[in-house]
């Protein structure tokens, strides 16, 4: 049986600010179910939630501090959880990166450096918690020193480095290094430096042995001067130890057979209620209920990387279609005011919810026809396997996890029953309005809908799906 551990700033339930905590609170469960020991270290922030017992279990000390490890577990599961603590750089109000007031904490660095040191005395079975992993799994930039370090054991264990999002990379002022008693020999161009600065990332990105992303297109694109925000060419030169692996989705959570939040239950079998979600969905923003219109639907931060300016765009255009648009999100105060305005203007074909809103986005899932992903890139994304799940049809553009989710829906792939959704691919609202269109027009053969529906509905997009593909990779290692 491997044994892995998993670093991370955040894991859900314990303390979340977004899919990283997701990840890290699903995947080593479905790892344990397939037979692979896994244990998680995080920071023991104040804000931590738990309905579990917490033990101290020992002390180390690093970089001339005397840190406490605690153990508790993943709520609900066996999994160990090791907490780092440190109080003088944990025990304050606010999440893994901002303060209260939501300015950046001034000593990340110092933070995640601290974890890391940590991580690696565990790793080296040096914790006094009397276990060895095979296997260290780090997650995004708080986590890269962790590879880097461990580079100058001997018989260390092996270690992998996932990418949520290549646009976080914990970049620092060259003297950080210092500061933080680095090795210098990690400071190099092959190291740690990063055109002068310091980088938490490329200790990931240059001494894992593994580089894995979560998703198969998100994987190459990061290879390019698009995407890759400088890192292209180290990634491209690793690209043999690089893969991307599809995220899962809590499968339980979102079940609209079993959904509590929705009008009626359905799945495959009895899709016709589905209608059902439709007209609650019309009533509750006060649109016409009405089941012949498509309803198209979008839930989302309101953010450029999310193509919320190509859907302003094409909004004159769009809704001069026979269909209802139903908008959910928040961010981007511009984008806010510019949906605001036209849902004004067109009471009867668009509404705008302002704010994030779990339930509705449950409500809004169910009760949609077609839901809208536009986005700049997508490392991975959500909602259009959530949609898939809820018979609800996506229309993406081709980047990142939504086009190695979203099969376009052509004549061969209606023939191969792999059609799930409709996909474009220039960043443009000329290329985006032209599937609008055509998902309007295949809306109206309600055989060839359903069969987007069936397909999509039959996916499978568990975590124990993903674990596999995870173990597959730890088993090369
Ligand atoms: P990202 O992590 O880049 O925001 P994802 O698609 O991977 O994008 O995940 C976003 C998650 O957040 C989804 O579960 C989505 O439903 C949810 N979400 C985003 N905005 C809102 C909102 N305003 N209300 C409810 N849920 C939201």
């Amino acid at each position: 049986m491997k044994k892995v551990l998993f670093v991370s700033s955040e894991v859900y339930p314990l303390i979340k600010t977004g899919g990283l905590a997701d990840v890290c609170g699903s995947l080593p469960p479905a790892l344990l179910e397939l037979g692979t020991d896994v244990r998680l270290i995080m920071p023991n922030y104040q804000a931590i939630k738990t309905t579990e017992e917490i033990y101290f279990k020992s002390t180390v000390q690093v970089n001339r501090m005397d840190v406490n490890i605690l153990e508790t577990r993943l709520p609900g599961t066996q999994i160990v959880v090791w907490l780092v603590d440190y109080p003088m750089f944990f025990d304050f109000p606010g999440n893994p990166y901002v303060d209260e007031k939501g300015d950046p904490w001034l000593n990340s660095a110092e933070r995640f450096a601290l974890l890391c040191r940590v991580a690696v005395e565990v790793s080296m079975n040096r914790g006094y918690l009397d276990w060895e992993p095979d296997i260290v799994h780090c997650n995004d930039w708080q986590t890269g020193l962790v590879p880097a370090l461990l580079s100058l054991e001997t018989h260390r264990p092996a270690t992998v480095f996932t990418i949520h999002n290549m646009a976080y990379q914990g970049l620092f002022p060259k003297e950080t290094c210092g500061l933080l008693n680095i090795p210098r020999e990690l400071w190099h161009l092959d190291g740690l430096e990063f055109n002068g600065f310091f980088s938490f990332i490329k200790g990931g990105l240059a001494y894992a042995d593994r580089i894995t992303t979560v998703s198969p297109t998100y994987a190459e694109e990061i290879q390019t001067a698009e995407f890759g925000y400088g890192f292209e060419g180290l990634l491209s030169h690793r690209k043999e130890d690089l893969i991307g692996i599809i995220n899962g989705i809590d499968v339980e959570h979102w079940n609209p057979k079993a959904d509590i939040h929705i009008a009626a239950p359905y799945d495959a079998l009895s899709l016709a209620k589905k209608q059902l979600s439709k007209s609650a969905l019309q009533a509750k923003v006060a649109l016409p209920v009405d089941n012949k219109v498509p309803v198209f639907t979008l839930i989302s931060r309101l953010v450029e990387q999310k193509g919320i300016d190509l859907i302003l765009d094409c909004l004159p255009e769009m809704l001069t279609l026979p269909l209802q648009f139903i908008l959910l999100g928040s961010g981007d105060k511009v984008f806010e005011q510019k949906l605001n305005d036209f849902a004004k203007q067109n009471p009867e074909k668009m509404a705008v919810t302002l704010g994030y809103d779990e339930v509705m986005a449950h409500q809004m899932e169910a009760g949609a026809d077609v839901f809208l992903m536009p986005s700049r890139f997508e490392p991975c994304g959500l909602n259009q396997l959530y949609s898939q799940r809820y018979g609800t049809v996506p229309i993406v553009r081709k980047t990142g996890g939504l086009a190695d989710t979203v099969c376009d829906a052509l004549p061969e792939t209606f023939t191969n029953k792999t059609a799930t959704g409709f996909v474009f691919d220039d960043a443009t609202a000329g290329a985006l309005m032209e599937v609008i269109k055509r998902s309007v027009l295949v809306y109206g053969f309600s055989e060839l809908w359903s069969q987007l529906q069936l397909n999509g509905m039959q996916k499978d997009y568990s975590w124990l799906r993903s674990a596999k593909e995870y173990q597959a990779l730890y088993e090369q290692l």
